[in-house]
């Protein structure tokens, strides 16, 4: 896409944003601002990493070559039907629900393959986590993925509000109706 930052430029942006965001940590630690165990500081940065690298928004672009899909190898080929069924910059470019469909879309994958395995394989067991995720990791696992995700759409000039315009259109559509109907919302106010 012309105009758009391509893959190496938003990595760039989000290495040199983690390298800022590090020192801010570093800094506030040692100051007694804020405490970080070293298991929330790695949740961060692997998810962080893991959005930046793996799980980038332009992956609505892996039917063509993007560099996001390139990183993922063979396996690239999982997310042409994702590239397919998303629009470039349409939902998957949105700030909350956008990074949720990726997620989303790769616990499906994982569904799949291992509905085909358990299928030649019956005593198989879904893989358990080695224990429950606590708040105290889960909140910075999700951070450091979210905090990702908005640099990409900052860097692409996509606002927080991006997509929520058709639904708020359909919002006052809905109210339009319901007044022609003889209900007026906060009483008789004319
Ligand atoms: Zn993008």
């Amino acid at each position: 896409m012309s105009g758009m930052p391509s893959g190496r430029v938003h990595n760039l942006i989000n290495t040199v944003a983690y390298g800022l965001i590090a020192a801010a940590a570093v800094w506030g630690v040692q100051g007694g601002a804020v405490v970080i165990t070293s298991a929330q500081a790695l949740s961060f940065s692997v998810a962080y990493a893991a959005g930046t690298f793996l799980l980038s928004p332009d992956l609505d672009l892996a039917e063509g070559r993007v560099d996001s899909k390139r990183r993922w190898g063979v396996l690239g080929l999982l997310w042409v039907p994702y590239g397919r069924a998303f629009s470039h910059r349409g939902l998957s470019h949105t700030w909350l629900l956008g990074p949720l469909t990726r997620l989303l879309y790769l616990g499906l994958i994982g569904l799949l393959v291992f509905g085909v395995l358990k299928f030649f394989w019956p005593a198989l067991a879904w893989p358990g986590l080695p224990g429950p995720i606590s708040f105290t990791l889960a909140l910075p696992l999700m951070l450091g993925y979210y905090v990702s995700q908005w640099l990409h759409l900052i860097a692409d000039g996509v606002r927080p509000d991006h997509g929520m315009k058709r639904s708020s259109q359909k919002f006052r559509k809905l109210r339009g109706g319901v007044r022609r109907l003889g209900y007026r919302p906060g009483g008789r106010r004319r």
